[in-house]
């Protein structure tokens, strides 16, 4: 199937910054696609390209398998920053005004309130609502013309709890109904909550991309030591399938390519050239200290 959008190595100079550099992914049908990163490492930078508010100093971009075109645009819903929203007037009423601003008639608006369950409260003044249902009025706006893609940035930055967990739900709501998400996060928390792929990236690097579950997973290393630590760490580098040896206080760190850390082959291999482990531990590193790491944050 078709990809919704291709990102092909999109670099962005802002005078001497650079604040992307090579970037490329895919964006599948159906996916909630997190663009994940620290404050500053780019994501509000690459989808103001893909949405044409910016211009790309390099690369290319397709939506729908097609070079862009504001016929493409009018499938896409964004919430880039936060719409401002007459205060003193109801929601729907704001609605109204989002929509002729859009070039949308007013029919969508019943069935956009009611997905973002605002529809009791569509009467109420703006100023009345919570920080959650005033974001979720802004997502309602996007849902105007009933666009197939949504891109959203920060979608639960500044909210309360209540707001941030509301959001997430309606999001993954949205997703249910088939709309294809591209949002940035610096959360990854949140990408772990409602998203099923992922593009982080570090500094306008792309570090990893890919499904949440391959790309967002525990990993496992394996805790050694001997009393020559030299010997065993050059003895490790050669075992096959070690990806990284790391020394860690009074021991090594050693990190596999597939995650399949075999302690019993690990033993009989160090035994077999010379060397006698007085240490030997399966550990599991938090997903939150990989990200920590990737990111250098
Ligand atoms: P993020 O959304 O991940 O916080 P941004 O895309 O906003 O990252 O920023 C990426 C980098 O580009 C940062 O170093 C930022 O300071 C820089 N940057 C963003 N916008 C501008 C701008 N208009 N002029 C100069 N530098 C900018």
């Amino acid at each position: 199937m078709t990809n919704i959008l291709n990102i092909r190595s999109i670099t962005k100079f802002y005078g001497k910054i650079r604040a992307l550099h090579e970037v490329s992914f895919d964006v599948p049908p159906g996916s909630v696609y997190g663009v994940l990163g620290p404050n500053g490492s780019g994501k509000t930078t690459l989808l103001g390209i893909v949405m044409d508010v910016l211009q790309s100093s390099g690369g290319e971009y397709a939506w729908f398998g097609q070079p862009p075109s504001s016929r493409h645009r009018r499938q896409i819903g964004t919430l880039l920053e936060t719409p401002n929203f007459y205060h003193y007037l109801s929601g729907e009423r704001n609605l109204k005004i989002a929509a002729a601003i859009k070039g949308h008639g007013e029919e969508d608006i019943p069935r956009v309130l009611e997905t973002v369950k605002l529809t009791g409260r569509r009467h109420s003044k703006f100023s009345t609502y919570s920080l959650g249902m005033k974001q979720r009025l802004a997502i309602a706006s996007c849902l105007l013309g009933n666009p197939s893609v949504l891109v959203f940035d920060e979608p639960t930055n500044g909210l309360d709890p209540v707001g941030i967990a509301e959001t997430r739900q309606l999001i993954l709501d949205l997703s249910r109904e088939g709309k294809t998400i591209l949002l940035a996060s610096h959360l990854l928390d949140e990408v772990e909550k409602v998203c099923s792929h992922v593009a982080i990236l570090q500094k306008g690097q792309l570090l990893m991309a890919g499904h949440v579950n391959e790309v967002l997973t525990n990993e496992d290393y394996v805790e050694l030591g001997a009393r020559d630590m030299q010997k065993l760490a050059a003895l490790l580098s050669g075992y096959p399938g070690v990806r990284q040896v790391k020394p860690y206080e009074q021991s090594l760190q050693v990190y596999f390519e597939q995650n399949n850390a075999d302690l019993d082959g690990i033993n009989q291999y160090c035994f077999e050239n010379g060397v006698v482990l007085n240490h030997l531990q399966l550990r599991k590193r938090s997903l939150e200290s990989k990200f920590m790491e990737l990111t250098n944050t």
